[in-house]
């Protein structure tokens, strides 16, 4: 479809490629956009999971403080209650039982502490003095108990917090709050302490309905579990001081962070919170591959919604293309002979009218050669209808390669005859440019065997030019050109002849009577 491709067809070849590129560059952004899309929201999700622990933790961390202050009033107040740790004050068991019991009694009329259980005492060497179980209290060793060397050891008067053991009572999962008690002067008298059952965190932490692999933890500041949500024994036993993560967690007390967990080995998004009060840290996870599943959930939906959106695009580009290429073919088809896929008669008529409105404007000369081949109903005669229609395309071929100059136009008028139309062309040059075409239709060397001219295909060629006006036609140059074919063809053919066009006659001139 190169022949003299029309300005319409070329802006619909500009158009098919136009939609190519914006199709490429639709999907290239829809390509981005989406991954954006898909990052973005990972790392949204990673964050809100991040921010969600630490303050989730945040939240625990204020619960674990209330629950060891409450412990620490009611140890605090045994002590005040009976002088406890002063000179004399282990002798009296039985009222030391009943401060116990009469504690024990109070704490489970509150319901707020109703996780506390049993209250003890044990004196200087770890003998268990008293308890809020019975009377006479059974004597118990506990000087082996950790929380026992501890106190003994360590001059601190806070709340200690043991890890879990079974109670020997109830065999429910147990942590002992205790407190050191002293003597005036300052000397280690002695332990009070309370059970509290690990069942409360069990309770306090499901109401929290944290996805699959969520885990809560409470840590004491020597690096020992206190609690792990869900329960998992080997954490006890474990001490995640080792762990370079939770050094650094302990160090900055709140925050979040990512990081291997020491207990699953899962990679965990963790909160932490440290306690202002008291040496625990609280920590709440969930496990990066919760958070991620529902992040992929999302992803896909998106890669899908954007796979369709593309295709949908891809598929109205391609049918776009195709309907703009059967059109411009359809556009091509219209304007151009199919024999010879020349401009047609009906685009020469056009482009002559274009081009003679253009030389009024500017008046310049138009020029125009009818071409008309010498005796070719001989030659149809001679070879048959098809090998002339392939004459007729060499002609038309050599017409149309033989050298057209910017605004220049060759068409099959009909039949065996063509035009060229050459604007902004006078006479001298139309009859050049003629005389070549004369001499190369020649050296086409066209065998032409029954033609009286010459043994080969030859044309006549009339020309005709004129700077057109208001008050003429285009016709007039065309029937000009037209009657000096008829010329060239009298005067012996394979020849150019000049036409004239004819002179206005002006109209309503009356001749002008003399005398
Ligand atoms: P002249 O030199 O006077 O022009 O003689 P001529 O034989 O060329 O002129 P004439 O008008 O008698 O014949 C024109 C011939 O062109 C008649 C027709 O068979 C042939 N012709 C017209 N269109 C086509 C075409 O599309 N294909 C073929 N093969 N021949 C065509
Ligand atoms: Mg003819
Ligand atoms: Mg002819």
């Amino acid at each position: 479809m190169d022949r003299s491709t029309p300005y319409s067809i070329s802006i619909l070849n500009r158009l098919k490629n136009s939609i190519v590129v914006i199709t490429v560059i639709i999907l290239m952004l829809l390509i981005a956009a989406t991954v954006y899309q898909i990052s973005k929201d990972k790392q949204d999700e990673l964050h809100y999971a991040s921010k969600s622990m630490q303050s989730m933790a945040s939240i625990l961390s204020k619960e674990t403080d209330m629950m060891l202050g409450l412990a620490s009033t009611i140890l605090n107040d045994v002590v005040l209650d009976v002088n406890l740790g002063q000179p004399a004050s282990f002798d009296n068991t039985k009222l030391l039982h009943e401060a116990l019991i009469k504690k024990r009694r109070s704490i489970l009329a509150s319901s707020t502490s109703s996780s506390f259980q049993h209250l003890f005492i044990l004196n200087s060497d770890g003998i268990s003095v008293a308890n809020s179980v019975s009377f006479p209290v059974k004597k118990v060793n506990a000087s082996d108990r950790e929380y026992y060397k501890d106190h003994l050891n360590n001059a601190h008067t806070g709340v200690r917090i043991s890890q879990p053991s079974r109670s020997k009572v109830t065999d429910e999962r147990v942590i002992y709050l205790t407190k050191r008690l002293e003597t005036l002067d300052g000397a280690f008298a002695g332990v009070i302490g309370i059970q509290l059952k690990l069942a409360h965190f069990d309770y306090l932490y499901n109401e929290l309905q944290l996805p699959p692999g969520g885990a809560v933890t409470v840590i004491r500041k020597d690096g020992l579990g206190v609690y792990r949500y869900p329960l998992d024994d080997s954490f006890f036993n474990q001490n995640v001081m080792n762990s370079q993560d939770f050094t650094k967690i302990f160090s900055l007390r709140r925050g979040h962070a990512v990081l291997v967990s020491p207990i699953d080995h899962q990679l965990r998004i963790v909160g932490f919170n440290a306690s202002d009060f008291y040496p625990v840290i609280n920590l709440i996870s969930v496990t990066e591959s919760s958070v991620l599943d529902r992040w992929q959930g999302k992803a896909i939906n998106m890669l899908i919604l954007a796979f369709f959106a593309g295709v949908i695009l891809l598929l109205a580009s391609v049918f776009t293309s195709r309907q703009l290429k059967h059109l411009s073919i359809a556009l091509f088809d219209s304007s151009h002979d199919g024999l010879t896929s020349l401009y047609n008669r009906r685009s020469f008529d056009q482009r002559l009218k274009e081009e003679w409105r253009r030389a009024i404007r500017k008046q310049r000369t138009i020029s125009l050669l009818f071409i008309d081949i010498d005796h070719f109903k001989n030659y149809n005669d001679f070879y048959g209808h098809r090998r002339g229609d392939g004459c007729l395309q060499r002609v038309a071929n050599y017409l149309h390669e033989g050298g057209l100059r910017e605004g220049e136009l060759v068409a099959r008028y009909g039949g065996e005859e063509f035009v060229v139309l050459l604007p902004d062309t006078e006479a001298a040059e139309a009859a050049e440019h003629a005389d070549r075409l004369i001499r190369g239709i020649q050296n086409l060397d066209i065998f032409h065997p029954d033609s009286p001219v010459a043994d080969i295909v030859t044309v006549s060629i009339g020309y005709a030019s004129l700077i057109p006006s208001a008050d003429r036609t285009e016709t007039e140059l065309v029937e000009a050109a037209d009657e000096a074919v008829y010329k060239a063809k009298d005067q012996g053919r394979n020849r150019a002849v000049q036409g004239e066009v004819k002179p206005r006659e002006l109209k309503g001139a009356e001749p002008v009577p003399h005398g």
